[in-house]
């Protein structure tokens, strides 16, 4: 599939990976993005989860705000540039949380006031309260989105991309696909990547986690268009924080490697079925509890068949899983 505004470049035949789209329908992973390898470095059955299994997940109020904010402050590169000021930028809330709503009615949980309003003589308590959570959630991501107007001035800015669907094949066969927020380019031909994340900046030590997914980024665009981006940058709206990373070939060469070794991984797991927990203070933001043995669950039959495990590095594991 060809994005009919890419100009920069022609992106990747095929559509992005989803865990929700499709869910309960078992498959072979075909591919890795930034989301679904660092939830392999994670907890590898939380993967089987997403992406084996796909099992259902509720949407949560953080994510669906960052879709809401993200869809924002791309919608408002389509003014003039003199006209993209906060206030603007406000004022498209409204309309892009009315979008995503009609794309996935599943939302509508996130702010349903359930059966709770009966502790009001008049009944409406459940339908105050959800109506506040979510005059609250909209005030929030004003918020976020007033605070990029502190960190970048989209008036200097004209992105050659905005939510730019990428897909690079390896020559290992493994391919690699992700969405990036914007790419700039300098006259001089320069490339800059930007991520918008509705979160905070994380605290130093933990920096090189979050440019994982840009190394990642650069890596694909590298491999596609043979320029490495001049630079990588985060811009972190929850805490008002800028991170900027400027990429050399050894850094690529370096993420392709762990990439490549991360993918025999995921495919001997594929063949044997044996998907290890790896329990973290993160799995408190795990939807699948219920069916993960650390938590006294049971995971579903395995949905694939099984077979003896691909030495490591055999092409097998070189060439993918399907
Ligand atoms: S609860 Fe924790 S260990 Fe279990 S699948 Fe989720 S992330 Fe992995």
């Amino acid at each position: 599939m060809v994005c009919g505004r890419c100009q920069w470049w022609v992106v990747g035949s095929e559509v992005m990976e989803t865990r929700t789209d499709d869910v309960g329908v078992a498959a072979r992973p075909a591919s890795l993005s930034p989301s679904r390898a660092s939830d392999f470095m994670q907890c590898p059955l939380l993967y089987r989860f997403r992406v084996i299994d796909k099992l259902p997940e509720k949407p949560s109020e953080a994510a669906t705000r960052g879709t809401l904010v993200h869809a924002v402050l791309e919608r408002l590169f389509d003014a003039p540039a003199t006209e993209r000021t906060a206030p603007r930028a406000k004022a498209l809330i409204p309309g892009q949380w009315e979008r995503l709503r009609e794309a996935k009615p599943e939302l509508a949980e996130l702010f349903a006031d359930h059966d709770d309003d009966s502790d009001t003589s008049d009944g409406t308590g459940g339908a105050d309260r959800a109506g506040e959570r979510l005059a609250r959630w909209l005030a929030d991501a004003e918020r976020l989105v007033e605070r990029w107007f502190t960190l970048e001035d989209p008036t200097r800015l004209e992105p050659a991309e905005r939510e730019l669907f990428v897909e690079a094949e390896l020559a290992s066969g493994l391919k690699l696909r992700g969405i990036i927020d914007r790419v700039d380019v300098a006259p001089t031909g320069e490339v800059r990547i930007v991520d918008y994340k509705t979160g905070k900046a994380p605290r130093p030590e933990y920096a090189e986690g979050a440019l994982f997914q840009m190394k990642f980024y650069a890596l694909v665009v590298w491999r596609l268009k043979g320029l490495i981006p001049r630079r990588l940058q985060l811009v972190y709206l929850g805490s008002g924080d800028v991170i900027t990373y400027d990429p050399v070939e050894a850094d690529l060469q370096r993420v392709e490697r762990k990439l490549l070794s991360l993918w025999d991984a995921i495919v001997r797991a594929t063949e044997t079925g044996e998907w290890r927990p790896r329990p973290t203070k993160l799995c408190g933001w795990c939807d699948h509890r219920a069916v993960c043995p650390e938590f006294g669950g049971t995971p579903p039959p395995y949905p694939l068949p099984v077979g003896p495990p691909e030495s490591p590095g055999g092409e097998q594991g070189r060439m993918g899983a399907g």
